[in-house]
């Protein structure tokens, strides 16, 4: 499973955090149609030894040879479509300026984003700009250039009705026979690919340990007969697969330890065989790896693009461990009894021996396949049911593309826009990212892991609400430490005011900026949105009803014999709430009035909320969500919506990889291995498609 939550990282790129771009590195790059194309820094990868540069180069590579497959799986005229438009593109002598080129340009852009014709994220086929007798006129004029006949590609790529969507999942239609990918051969239905499965499964030996039937291969029909074409060395894509041997075996070579060692050799053996039964060792040798910095995924493994969710797409990842965001964790964790000790809960919730977990953070160094250039900033593997539960897996998010992605989101015009003042926004420039990166390890690290249940309550007593309450836990647990002084003592924050931006942002996208992501008149459904929209409405509320008191408490005291009551002022600065939502040129803004204040009931908060987690308070649970975290104001939802659509930002991005260019010895050693980030995006995929064009242009 991998984290590719497009929609999610818009809003922690937009909403949570932004800092300024001190650094020079350019984070974004060309935008076009729905894209932004983004580029990431690999940290660190200086400080890595010789071997380990040369280890994460090899398997760069391998992540890049497996490339074809996946355009292969997204549709059997992929190749063709790509080399007949590549040709166009370097080729083409006619206007380049022309609105029929420029037009064409941006189609070819979309179709290498997508690794094929159909939208990476919604799957629909792309509609050219330009028309067929334009593109068959381009494609006359390079004729000489293209060896194959191209005349069955122009209905595929302009006949609307012709392959329209690569995974359809519309109810009551054939699934295999209607969606364009290419995981089923043609003729083959979906009843006769779910019969085929499901014989394998009831002939299966060992039924508490299956393998992932089907996955690495296409299922075809040839003379009536219907079988498999696994995917592996000698068979169905065996020329990329050979390619990706090659380089795996250079990087067993300087392997980091024998366990990394056997992990690479078990999934040579595997890429030879195709045997799923080897996958499934492969996958625990590899769980089981834990030793080394570095790290990768290679080979089919998700399978989100076959309409019956078996058959896997290829993907490949190189990485490696990212030092500083794990030291930061493992400060944490060590000192998680103190957290859980002076936390604001009441001490018959708190645990006794509160052990914490350090997160792990992965810098990326390649991405390839299905991960590339649309990405995951997280990985949770393997799928495999029964390896998980008796292997574990490994999950680790991907730190320097969340933080590309937020720096990229720096200068975009949503702070502008949405922050109340330039002091906050300067204080968001600053602190920002490293708080919200704070945040992120204390409820991951700490929040979730807090905490008791009395004896003889249920887990599961507060049912539906249990995952936002849960969440609201955790989050409530690093809002109220994150601005700990012990955090500044610890080195992890900078000074005892960074966490305001923290706090100015979670309100602000609780209260306001996380519903550019709900349709207009539409409820608060996902947990984690509820959580937060939760919390920052009870603060919000609570916040008010304190100043209403304070404002009251001036009249207090006595009324004397005549009946006049006296008064006793309340500075004027303490008469504000808080936090209040305020107006302006009839936009609406977050204040905050009062920081500390915040943090006082970020703690009444996370008490009352411990309080009915570990009481199992059903009817608390329920109030409390159905109160705070459900119902939408349908005036300030429709304002926050005109208001994000006037910035016109890309709403999916992908990443352009860096070159590792590698330094030779007059011995043709490895000297040294460097990493650059200028390519431009068409001379990538342009060198893509030359350098790893590792399989013919027809699969069958
Ligand atoms: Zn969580």
């Amino acid at each position: 499973m991998i984290f590719k939550t497009l929609s999610f990282m818009m809003m922690m790129a937009f909403a949570a955090t932004t800092q300024a771009q001190t650094d020079s590195f350019s984070y974004n790059d060309e935008r076009f149609a729905d894209l932004q194309m983004l580029r990431y820094q690999v940290h660190g990868f200086d400080e890595l030894s010789l071997r380990q540069k040369s280890l994460v180069y090899y398997l760069s590579e391998a992540a890049l040879c497996g490339r074809d497959i996946l355009w292969d799986q997204n549709g059997r005229y992929n190749l063709r479509i790509r080399q007949m438009l590549e040709t166009v593109y370097t080729d083409y002598k006619g206007d380049r300026k022309s609105k029929d080129f420029q037009a064409f340009v941006v189609y070819l852009k979309r179709v290498w984003f997508s690794n094929g014709i159909h939208h990476h994220y919604g799957s629909e086929k792309f509609q050219p700009g330009f028309s067929e007798t334009f593109l068959r006129q381009a494609v006359a004029s390079v004729k000489d250039k293209l060896t194959f006949d191209t005349e069955a590609l122009f209905p595929v790529i302009f006949d609307p009705a012709v392959m329209p969507k690569r995974t359809n999942q519309a109810d009551g239609e054939d699934l295999v026979l209607t969606s364009a990918a290419n995981y089923y051969g043609q003729g083959v239905t979906q009843a006769e690919a779910e019969d085929f499965y499901l014989k394998m499964k009831d002939a299966d030996q060992d039924p508490a340990h299956p393998v992932m039937f089907g996955m690495n291969s296409r299922l075809v029909k040839e003379d009536g007969v219907i079988k498999e074409k696994v995917w592996r060395s000698g068979g169905l894509y065996g020329a990329a697969i050979d390619r990706i041997i090659y380089w795996l075996q250079k990087a067993r070579t300087v392997a980091e330890n024998d366990k990394q060692e056997a992990v690479i050799d078990k999934l040579i053996e595997y890429y030879r065989t195709g045997d799923l039964k080897t996958f499934d060792d492969y996958t625990i040798l590899w769980v089981n790896d834990t030793q080394g910095d570095v790290d990768f995924t290679n080979g089919f493994t998700e399978s989100y693009g076959d309409p019956l969710g078996m058959k896997a797409s290829w993907e490949g990842l190189a990485n490696f461990k990212d030092k500083a965001a794990t030291a930061r964790t493992e400060k944490l964790s060590a000192n998680a009894q103190w957290f859980e000790d002076n936390s604001p809960v009441d001490a018959r919730f708190k645990k006794e021996n509160c052990k914490g977990i350090t997160a792990k953070v992965i810098v990326a160094a390649m991405l390839g396949g299905d991960l590339y250039p649309s990405t995951a900033i997280g990985i949770n593997l393997p799928n495999s049911n029964w390896v998980r539960a008796e292997h574990g897996s490994k999950s680790v998010t991907i730190g320097n593309l969340t933080d590309a992605y937020n720096k990229a989101a720096h200068g975009n015009g949503f702070q502008e826009e949405f922050v109340i003042d330039e002091d906050t926004r300067r204080l968001i420039n600053l602190y920002g990212d490293a708080c919200d990166d704070l945040h992120t390890d204390l409820h991951e690290c700490l929040g979730h892991g807090s905490g008791k249940l009395l004896p003889g309550v249920d887990a599961d007593s507060l049912k539906a609400y249990g995952s936002t309450i849960e969440e609201a836990r955790a989050d409530l647990f690093g809002l109220y430490y994150v601005a700990d002084p012990k955090l500044t003592e610890l080195g992890l924050t900078p000074n005892g005011e960074a966490y305001k931006s923290q706090y100015y942002t979670y309100m602000m996208n609780g209260l306001m900026t996380q519903l550019v992501r709900i349709e207009p008149n539409n409820n608060i459904e996902e947990a984690h949105m509820r959580n937060r929209a939760l919390i920052a409405h009870w603060v919000l509320e609570h916040a008010i009803d304190n100043a209403r008191r304070r404002e009251q408490s001036q009249y207090r005291g006595h009324t004397d014999a005549e009946h006049t009551q006296t008064f006793f002022p309340v500075p004027q600065d303490q008469l504000q709430p808080a936090v209040q939502l305020i107006e302006r040129d009839g936009k609406t803004y977050v204040q905050i009035n009062n920081y500390a204040e915040l943090r006082t009931l970020f703690g009444q908060l996370l008490a009352e909320v411990q309080r009915i987690k570990s009481t199992g308070d059903f009817e608390g649970a329920r109030k409390l969500v159905e109160t705070y975290g459900v119902k939408v104001d349908g005036k300030l939802h429709l304002e926050v919506l005109q208001r994000y659509k006037a910035l016109n930002l890309a709403p999916y991005k992908g990443f352009i990889n860096p070159v590792y260019v590698v330094e030779r010895d007059k011995e043709g050693q490895i000297a040294d291995i460097r990493v650059t980030y200028d390519e431009p995006y068409d001379q990538q995929m342009l060198r893509y498609s030359r350098d790893y064009r590792t399989l013919p242009l027809v699969n069958d």
